[in-house]
């Protein structure tokens, strides 16, 4: 029931609460379906490189939607492939093992699992929805939101309406308060700080200790499993940098801040690494002020579209994840793709909620067990010294030992089986499908009701006749 070129039949507004890569990619979506799109973002243009500060990995669910949308040789300037993963201990640097990517597996999840910097990605995203005719907004605080009226009010006191309004204004979000009544991510309690930084490549291949992190034949991401600690490190393109993730116990007391932009003093990240291997210890040395987050495991919100049915959310406003997870941005990426599947659909406004709500039937049970995963990866790589952690190591590295992945058998197999099952998920073929199963359904029984009433009232007609 789409129209020409899959554009929607009927074109209508779309407000977009947020310009992160969520919000983008939203913007992105919708224009491609032939919907008008204003994203506010907060930030203003010339800020936005300063806000972020690191890597960010997008596995193949997401790299296969971008490929889609065309965007796989932009990509290809500002990433890296990833072809292994090499695992070590936090304290010491003992290696646990190196799996290598399968080939033959990537190709089957129709994608690849790429790196790169988070301000290069917003980028490319930026450039994209303009080319494709959005709005984009920057230095818009929209400061409150009205679901039962549809629109939204800027620092400026400025009003603006639409007929959907999208919130995809991140973990603390505005639009999640007013459809749910309350903050959810400030009532989840810090169980880990996650500390982002980079280091630039060359310095790092200078380094006769370090060089190995760059050495063939494989591109590889770095985890290191610690005592209630972790670390992960990659490299990004665009730039040529190192991204560097740790996770550490939260410091009790403190007022964390939520959100991504707040630049901190690098001792800080330097005395909580805690009992670390030398060159970790090297690597933060030669980082840039890192920023501090809150890593939280939020539970799952039971509302994302506001009872007026023309209000939703999306990415970490409807779903947070824990701060660094390898899905945050694959997941609102996918929200976007899904949301304008379905409104490609779109003929009558009468459509708007149920589209709405059948998005958040789509995505809710696909993120909420991504979320899962993405909690029960982080408890796995910062289990604390026991037995089943001494289990675990001894485990990998007999798989290593004798020539097999370290992520094959034992406890790793069933988050290793996850993981196939997360990679090879299509966002955007789980929407078709819903559409041939349900969305079909639906109208045809909507359109049998009108003709049902238009056939009692030609009989009525009739009779009085
Ligand atoms: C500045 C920044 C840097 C990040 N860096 C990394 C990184 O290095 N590595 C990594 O793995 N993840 C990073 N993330 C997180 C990552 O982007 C998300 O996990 C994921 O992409 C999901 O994104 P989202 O669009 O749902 O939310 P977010 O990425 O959080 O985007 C939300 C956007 O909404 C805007 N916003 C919030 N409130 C309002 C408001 N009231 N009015 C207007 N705009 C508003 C915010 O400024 C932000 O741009 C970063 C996020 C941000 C915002």
């Amino acid at each position: 029931m789409n129209g020409i070129n899959g554009k929607a039949n009927l074109s209508i507004d779309f407000l977009v609460v947020g310009g992160g890569i969520g919000g983008l990619a939203c913007a992105i979506a919708l224009r491609r379906v032939g919907h008008r799109v204003t994203v506010l973002e907060k930030t203003r243009d010339e800020d936005v490189a300063q806000m972020s500060h690191g890597g960010i990995r997008l596995p193949p669910n997401v790299a296969k939607i971008l490929i889609h949308w065309g965007l796989g040789e932009q990509l290809k300037q500002i990433a890296v492939t990833s072809e292994a993963i090499e695992l070590e201990i936090y304290e010491t640097g003992y290696l646990l093992g190196v799996h290598v990517w399968d080939e033959e597996f990537l190709k089957e999840t129709g994608g690849s699992y790429i790196f790169c910097h988070h301000v290069d990605l917003r980028r490319l995203l930026f450039e994209t929805a303009v080319s494709l005719g959005a709005e984009i907004r920057g230095g818009a605080n929209v400061v409150s939101v009205d679901g039962d009226d549809c629109h939204v009010k800027l620092s400026t006191g400025e009003t603006l309406r639409a007929d959907v309004i999208v919130g995809a204004d991140g973990r603390s979000s505005l639009i999640q308060r007013e459809i749910v009544g309350y903050d959810v991510y400030a009532s989840t309690p810090c169980s880990s700080l996650l500390y982002n930084t980079t280091v630039p490549g060359p310095l790092i291949r200078a380094d006769p200790e370090l060089s190995m992190f760059y050495k063939k034949p494989y591109t590889k991401l770095f985890v290191w499993f610690g005592n209630g600690r972790s670390a992960m490190g990659y490299p990004i393109g665009g730039k040529d940098e190192f991204a560097l993730h740790f996770w550490v116990p939260p410091s009790s007391g403190e007022d964390e801040p939520d959100h991504w932009g707040s630049e901190i003093d690098m001792s800080e990240m330097r005395r909580q690494l805690g009992e670390c291997e030398p060159r970790l210890v090297k690597l933060v040395s030669m980082g840039s002020p890192p920023v501090r987050v809150p890593t939280k495991n939020v539970p799952p919100i039971e509302d994302w579209v506001h009872d007026e049915g023309r209000m939703v959310m999306i990415g970490e406003a409807a779903h947070p994840l824990p701060a660094g997870s390898i899905q945050g941005a694959a997941l609102a990426v996918e929200d976007a793709a899904v949301l304008a599947k379905l409104f490609s659909h779109l003929i009558s406004e009468d459509q708007i909620p149920s589209f709405l709500y059948a998005f958040q039937d789509l995505r809710e049970g696909r993120c909420a067990s991504v979320i899962a995963s993405e909690q029960g990866n982080l408890t796995f790589q910062m289990m604390p010294k026991c037995e089943q952690q001494e289990q675990r190591d001894k485990h990998m590295r007999a798989k290593y030992d004798a020539g097999e992945s370290p992520l094959a058998g034992g406890d790793a197999a069933e988050q290793w089986e996850m993981l196939k099952e997360l990679f090879g998920y299509d966002a955007e073929d789980e929407a078709d499908d819903w559409w041939v199963k349900w969305g079909v359904l639906r109208e045809r029984a909507k359109q049998r009701a009108m003709d049902n009433d238009m056939e009692a009232q030609m009989n009525g007609l009739v009779m009085c006749h």
